[in-house]
């Protein structure tokens, strides 16, 4: 099969598949060895996790169950706004259970502590947080990563789950995204 051309919005590529691929190698290593003994509970945010979610399950080798919660998003636009809602609660009740939080990106961080605050109140054993890409340039308010896949500039990135105007999510690379396209210009 031909491989597809880049797309002309991309400007740049920041992590191939094969870099994606030794970066959730070590993640799911981590979390096997850190979990091992326990029921643990990965918690997905849509949209933009789902794929970084299901590679991420499928390297675990400990037992665990997978559950999701959707957020509001900035939608189309690349500006945040500060406020958070929820559009879609878990199935599940979290209350001593080993959880993670699995999020595609943080970026001001204000989605990331919201989450933590909410769940953190239905009194889990324990919560911890495994992220893609951290923008710490970005950051507004301080959150805890416990796992870390890439720290990344200041760009709109797009690809591996990440979309802009809910396009480009099914790349297999994550890359930034020409400023022309989320600027408007
Ligand atoms: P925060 O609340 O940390 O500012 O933003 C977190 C959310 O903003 C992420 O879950 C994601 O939906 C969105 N986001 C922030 N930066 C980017 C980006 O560069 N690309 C994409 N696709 N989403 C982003």
């Amino acid at each position: 099969m031909k491989d597809k051309a880049v797309p002309d919005e991309i400007q740049e590529i920041l992590a191939t598949t094969k870099q994606i691929d030794q970066v959730l190698d070590k993640m799911a290593r981590r979390i096997s060895a850190d979990y091992s003994g326990r029921d643990l509970l990965l918690i997905g945010i849509l949209k933009g996790a789902f794929i970084f979610l299901a590679d991420l399950a499928r390297r675990l080798t400990i037992p665990h169950s997978v559950d999701f919660m959707s957020l509001s998003s900035y939608g189309a636009t690349a500006t945040a706004s500060g406020e958070v809602r929820i559009i879609m609660d878990l199935r599940t009740f979290i209350r001593d259970k080993h959880v993670i939080i699995v999020e595609d990106i943080v970026d001001t961080g204000y989605t990331l502590q919201y989450l933590q605050h909410l769940l953190e109140a239905r009194r889990p054993a324990s919560l911890r947080s495994c992220v893609l890409l951290s923008k710490p340039d970005r950051r507004l308010v301080n959150v805890k990563i416990d796992y870390l896949g890439f720290e990344i500039p200041d760009q709109w990135v797009v690809g591996y789950g990440l979309d802009y105007a809910d396009r480009f999510r099914t790349l297999p690379y994550i890359a930034a995204l020409r400023p022309q396209v989320y600027a408007g210009g």
